[in-house]
C-alpha cells in the first residue's frame, strides 16, 4: 500500500514538474514574441541563466545586491554619451567644492535647471552639507571614485569595487539611503572592468558627448563657445564645479544654460 502511494506521489510530482516546465518555456516564448527577440531554433528550451559568478563559500551569506544597471550607451564600453532624448544634460565633476559648488547650485536654481554632480569621496567627507544641498535641490548623484584615481579601471575588480563602495558609503553618510545611479571614471579612462563593476553596483557608466576642457582654461568665452558649438540633440555635457578655480565655468554657465534650454531643453538624468 505504502509502495503504491509512493509511486502515485512520484507520478503526481512528475506531472507537475513537466507542466511547470511547459509553462516556463511557453512564457519565455511569449516574452520573446513581445520583445521581438527571435527564439533560437537550435535551443527550444528557455535560455539558461547567465553564467554564474564563482560562488561564495557556502557558509557565507550573500548580502543583498542592488540590481545590475543595464542600459547601454554609445560611449566607451557601452557607457552613456547621450541622454537618449532631445534634451541635453549638464554634469559637474570633481566636487563638492566649498566655493564653486554653491555658486553652481545658485545658478541652476535661478534657471530652474537640474543637473548631475559627479562627486569625489574625499571631498564628500569634507563637505557633506554640500551633498545634502545638492540632493535637497533635486539634482542627480554620480560616483566619481574615492580620490579621483585616474588609473582605477586598470586595477583588479575587487579594488575597483572597494573604491566605489567606499565612495557610495561616504555619500550615504551625508544623505542616508540616497540614490546614486551613475558612475563616471576620472578622465574618462574607462575599462571593461570599471564598467562591469559600476553596473554590478547598480550604477550606469556615465561618459559625455561635449567636453569644453573647462579644467584647462578660465576663459569663459572659450568654454561657452565650446559647449554651445559642440552641443547637439541629447548631448551629455561635462563641466567642473571642483578640482580648482572654476571662475571660467561659472561665468560661462548663465549663457550656456540659456542657449541649451532654448535649443534642446535641459533635463536631469534619472
Ligand atoms: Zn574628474
Amino acid at each position: 500500500m505504502t509502495r503504491r502511494l509512493a509511486v502515485a506521489t512520484a507520478l503526481v510530482v512528475l506531472t507537475l514538474l513537466v507542466g511547470s516546465r511547459w509553462v516556463t518555456n511557453r512564457s519565455a516564448v511569449l516574452a520573446n514574441q513581445r520583445t521581438t527577440v527571435p527564439a533560437s531554433p537550435t535551443s527550444p528550451k528557455a535560455s539558461p541563466p547567465p553564467s554564474a559568478e564563482p560562488s561564495a563559500p557556502p557558509t557565507q551569506v550573500a548580502a543583498p545586491k542592488p540590481p545590475t544597471a543595464k542600459r547601454a550607451g554609445s560611449g566607451p564600453f557601452g557607457s552613456l554619451k547621450l541622454t537618449g532624448r532631445k534634451t541635453v544634460a549638464l554634469t559637474f565633476d570633481d566636487g563638492p567644492h566649498p566655493v564653486w559648488t554653491p555658486k553652481v547650485l545658485d545658478q541652476l536654481k535661478a534657471a530652474h535647471v537640474k543637473a548631475t554632480f559627479c562627486l569625489v569621496g574625499t571631498e564628500v567627507r569634507k563637505y557633506p552639507e554640500l551633498v545634502r544641498r545638492i540632493v535637497r535641490e533635486g539634482h542627480t548623484l554620480c560616483n566619481h571614485t574615492w580620490h579621483h584615481e585616474l588609473d582605477l579601471g586598470t586595477k583588479k575588480p575587487a579594488v575597483i569595487k572597494a573604491n566605489l563602495e567606499k565612495t557610495n558609503r561616504e555619500i550615504r553618510k551625508a544623505v542616508p539611503g540616497v540614490k546614486i545611479g551613475y558612475f563616471r571614471h576620472p578622465g574618462g579612462k574607462w575599462t571593461a572592468n570599471a564598467v562591469k563593476v559600476a553596473r554590478s553596483l547598480g550604477m550606469l557608466p556615465l561618459d559625455w558627448d561635449v567636453d569644453p576642457r573647462d579644467w584647462d582654461t578660465k576663459d569663459a568665452k572659450l568654454i561657452r563657445s565650446r559647449v554651445i558649438g559642440g552641443a547637439r540633440s541629447g548631448s551629455i555635457i561635462l563641466m567642473h564645479d571642483g578640482g580648482g578655480d572654476r571662475k571660467g565655468t561659472l561665468s560661462a554657465c548663465p549663457n550656456v544654460i540659456k542657449n541649451l534650454k532654448g535649443r534642446f531643453g535641459i533635463a536631469p538624468l534619472r
